[in-house]
């Protein structure tokens, strides 16, 4: 039977007195917040599809410029810690071997290479999630009475660095390592999930399923959240950015200005996507150029437009670049004419 290594007892415990021991890694930020750690990845060799490794840069950019601003660590993963556990699976025992070496961080924050911050003034409200140790975009409707395979989406969530996740990692990973295993997983949540085509097992599907067979066990600390886009599905999103910048501002995370843009069945780097590549493709330049117009807003500049990688300087550049950042984060970003 397979596990992702020797079991973790007591990790709560271990942790509190790592943390005593060790008053220069505390477990929260300069500003006092909870520490977070950013973990994404790719995989370890190039892309089939050369425009695939320019589109992983800018998300990674994309990452960094968020986190910068932010005051949040990130790690970029290029190996498969556990050869069983390749492709999407290999969040697990990445996460799991990250909270281990870094006592120091309170939450890790998976996030997909296909998916990009789309809102640079917004925060994930952590206060929220106290008594909670996975925090999830998804809808409980589609979990609970439909048993969607889409009712969470695993490209975007935080997990508490505690005995609970590691529980909680152990009980996800069974049907992660792949050859048979994986695929006769596959038809088992083929035939649990609602709208699944027939495919080998997929982390996503792994975890719904392990959340509706033991509810019990675990919702009681699953935070499902939908107030914003924690995920945000990018194909009725990335046409209405102008409509947004004309409307709205950063800082709202949900409909009206999206934290996240998750580009969902788009496969960029290899070669099976749901949809035309091109169209993935220009919709990857418009939300990075959308997220990249707040960012260069704090340095005067803006993109000429969506789909242009020149720039040009703001029509009310300060004479202070020091003033607030948050706030010229967060000013509106109203088209210019
Ligand atoms: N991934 C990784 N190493 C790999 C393959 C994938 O770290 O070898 C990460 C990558 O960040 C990717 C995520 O796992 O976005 C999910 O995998 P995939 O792209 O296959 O699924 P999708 O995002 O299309 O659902
Ligand atoms: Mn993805």
């Amino acid at each position: 039977n397979y596990t992702l290594g020797p079991s973790i007892t007591r990790w709560n415990a271990k942790r509190r007195q790592w943390l005593s021991q060790n008053p220069g890694f505390p477990s929260r930020d300069a500003r006092g917040n909870p520490r977070i750690l950013l973990v994404t990845g790719s995989s370890p060799g190039p892309c089939d599809n050369p425009a695939g490794d320019h589109y992983l840069l800018k998300s990674t950019k994309n990452k960094i410029d968020y986190c910068r601003i932010h005051g949040i660590e990130i790690v970029h993963n290029m190996v498969h810690l556990d050869r069983e556990l390749s492709g999407y699976w290999s969040k697990l025992p990445l996460l799991r071997r990250l909270m281990l070496s870094h006592p120091e961080v309170e939450w890790v924050w998976w996030m997909d290479s296909d998916a990009l911050f789309t809102d640079m003034g917004f925060e994930v409200p952590l206060s929220r999630y106290e008594g909670s140790n996975l925090v999830i975009h998804g809808y409980p409707e589609l979990l609970n009475k439909q048993r969607s395979w889409v009712a969470l989406n695993t490209g975007s969530f935080l997990l508490r660095n505690c005995q609970w996740s590691m529980e909680l990692l152990d009980a996800w990973a069974p049907m992660g390592p792949k050859g048979r295993v994986r695929e006769a997983a596959g038809k088992v949540l083929t035939a649990s999930l609602t709208g699944r085509p027939a495919f080998e097992a997929d982390d996503q599907s792994a975890l719904i399923h392990l959340l509706l067979t033991e509810k019990e066990r675990w919702m009681e600390k699953v935070y499902v959240e939908n107030e914003y886009y924690l995920h945000g599905f990018w194909a009725g999103l990335v046409d209405k950015y102008e409509e947004m910048m004309e409307k709205h501002h950063p800082g709202l995370g949900d409909e009206r200005w999206p934290f996240i843009t998750h580009f969902v069945g788009c496969k960029p780097c290899g070669s099976y996507g749901d949809y035309p590549v091109e169209q993935c493709l220009t919709g990857m330049e418009r939300a990075f150029n959308f997220a990249d117009n707040q960012v260069l807003r704090l340095y005067g500049f803006r993109h000429r437009s969506l789909t242009n990688p020149k720039v040009k300087p703001v029509a009310n550049r300060t004479a202070s670049p020091l003033q607030n950042k948050e706030a010229s984060l967060k000013m509106d970003a109203k088209i210019e004419t």
